[in-house]
């Protein structure tokens, strides 16, 4: 079990645009458990690659849990890319490990369907719904180099990142 150092807001390399993987090797799945043993330590529900300073196309997420139960359902996702996104929208309180302490309302697709491929290797094709959903899309964004904040308005970002500096400075 290895915790990895997270990267924060604004460190430059939240903003370059993620490689895709070739193969997954055992290199690569040792990332992941990597990965998981981070976002489960942080605590958080979702980790992009590149949030441990990794320029590969790889996500982890544990997002999908009924009440009260506490079992563990991690999923792992290389190379994820949308397909389809629904014209329906919904609106979830976003926060991101990068920007801790940072929450707020994000509109997006309600539904998506991705294409990945799984921890094996294999090929996937998955339809995406409720927290799911925009999970998977928050993290997809931070493969392209885009963070949550640039969903909402600049007035809201402008204030939520204001907060979050002093925040940071008194760290
Ligand atoms: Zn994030």
């Amino acid at each position: 079990m290895t915790i990895l150092p997270i990267i924060k807001h604004p460190d430059d390399v939240l903003r370059k645009i993620c490689q895709p993987v070739e193969t997954v090797t055992d290199e690569v799945r040792k990332l992941m458990d990597d990965m998981l043993d981070t976002m489960y330590n942080a605590p958080g529900i979702g980790l992009a690659a590149c949030q441990i300073g990794d320029l590969r196309r790889i996500v982890v997420l544990d997002c999908v849990r009924e009440a009260e139960e506490d079992e563990k359902r991690p999923m792992f996702f290389v190379n994820p890319e949308i397909i389809w996104e629904s014209q329906d929208v919904g609106e979830y309180e976003e926060g991101c490990l990068s920007i801790p302490g940072v929450y707020e309302n994000v509109i997006r697709p309600s539904e998506c369907k991705i294409t990945f491929l799984n921890y094996n290797g294999d090929a996937q094709e998955l339809l995406c719904t409720g927290l799911l959903a925009t999970c998977i899309q928050h993290e997809i964004d931070h493969l392209n180099g885009v963070l949550f904040i640039d969903h909402i308005s600049r007035l809201k970002r402008s204030r939520a990142l204001k907060k979050y500096k002093k925040a940071q400075s008194e760290d």
